[in-house]
Order: C-alpha cells, then structure tokens, then sequence
C-alpha cells in the first residue's frame, strides 16, 4: 500500500490542523468586513482548502484553477493554463490558495496571470514553502510551513496521484 514508502512523518495531521487555524484567524482579521473569493490551484490544494475555508469568519466564494508544467522538458518555467476560472475576477478580493511553493514558476505566472484580469486586490496563501528552491523571487502573503527541499506527499500532495489522501505530510523514500 502506499503508505509503506514514506519514509518519515514530517507535519503531524494535529500540527497542520493548528497551524491552519491561525492561518485561517489570520485572514479572516484581515479581510474582516470584506468579501473573498478563494481560488483553489488543483489538484494538491484541495485538502488545504477544505480545511482552511471552514475556519474562515468572512463571506467567500470560491473558484478553481487548473495549470500544468513542463520542467522535464527543459523548458524550464512553462506553465499552461490547463483549467480556467469560471467567475469573473474583475473587483473582487482574490485569495489564491496553492499547496507547495518549490521554483515559484506556477505561482508567479498565476499571479500575473490573474492580476492582467483587474482584480480589486490579490493575495495568497500556501500551506508549504520550500524557500531555498526558488527560481524566481515570489513570496506567498501566508505561508503555513517553510520546509526543507525534499519532496513531501500527502494532504493532498500526489507522488503519480497517489498518496493524496495521507492525512499528514511525510518525506517519500528513494526509489528502489
Ligand atoms: P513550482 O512552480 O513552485 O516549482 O511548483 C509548484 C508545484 O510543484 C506545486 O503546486 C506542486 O504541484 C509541485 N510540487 C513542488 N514540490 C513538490 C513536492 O515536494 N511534492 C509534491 N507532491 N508536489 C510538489
Ligand atoms: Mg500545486
């Protein structure tokens, strides 16, 4: 099964779940009489984003976004818009929600991407930075956990889909 090739625990199912609490404190103070709307990357978002909307004290609608990227291909930095928004960004208060920050390719080129469509304001909000991987200089406005440079599955986080449904955040092991 799955499970058998993760290596170590590295955020404790108990550990996330606080620190999404503060984050969702966090925003909800500063957002407090105005409406969000929550844009979810898919895939690897969606647990973070579950978790963390249902703590939120402020009105929001929510919205997803779906981009691909081609590292291998020595394209480095060439990401697709592969799923697109289907509500209009335009005036409102945008709060992206991603995963994992590693290059900062995806999240760079999402938040130019949706600034060109005249946003009131944007933000946004990532369970996981691995800082010392970045390629080009982003900085997520929340942030929940800084982690080393090792690849991490679960909550969410897929190794070929699998392992998305790991209720912690554990480090793979080597391939045999
Ligand atoms: P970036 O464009 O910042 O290099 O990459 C961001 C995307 O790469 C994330 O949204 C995620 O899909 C994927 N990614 C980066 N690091 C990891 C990791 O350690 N584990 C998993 N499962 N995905 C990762
Ligand atoms: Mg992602």
């Amino acid at each position: 099964m799955a499970k058998s090739r993760v290596k170590k625990v590295l955020l404790s199912e108990a550990r996330i779940k606080r620190r999404i609490n503060e984050m969702a404190g966090e925003i909800s103070k500063d957002y407090a009489g105005r409406d969000l709307m929550v844009v979810c990357v898919l895939k690897g978002s969606i647990i973070f984003l579950a978790d963390l909307v249902r703590r939120l004290k402020v009105n929001f609608t929510l919205d997803f976004i779906a981009v691909s990227s081609y590292r291998d291909a020595g394209t480095t930095g060439s990401i697709k818009l592969v799923m697109d928004l289907r509500d209009d960004p335009a005036g409102k208060n945008i709060l992206l929600v991603e995963d994992i920050v590693d290059s900062g390719y995806t999240l760079s080129y999402l938040l130019n991407n949706l600034k060109d469509r005249c946003p009131l304001s944007i933000r946004t909000c990532v369970l996981l930075d691995k800082y010392e991987a970045r390629k080009t200089p982003v900085q997520a406005d929340y942030t929940g956990f800084r982690i080393k440079n090792e690849f991490v599955v679960g909550y969410g986080l897929d190794h070929n889909e699998a392992y998305r449904g790991l209720p912690y955040i554990g480090i793979l092991t080597a391939k045999k």
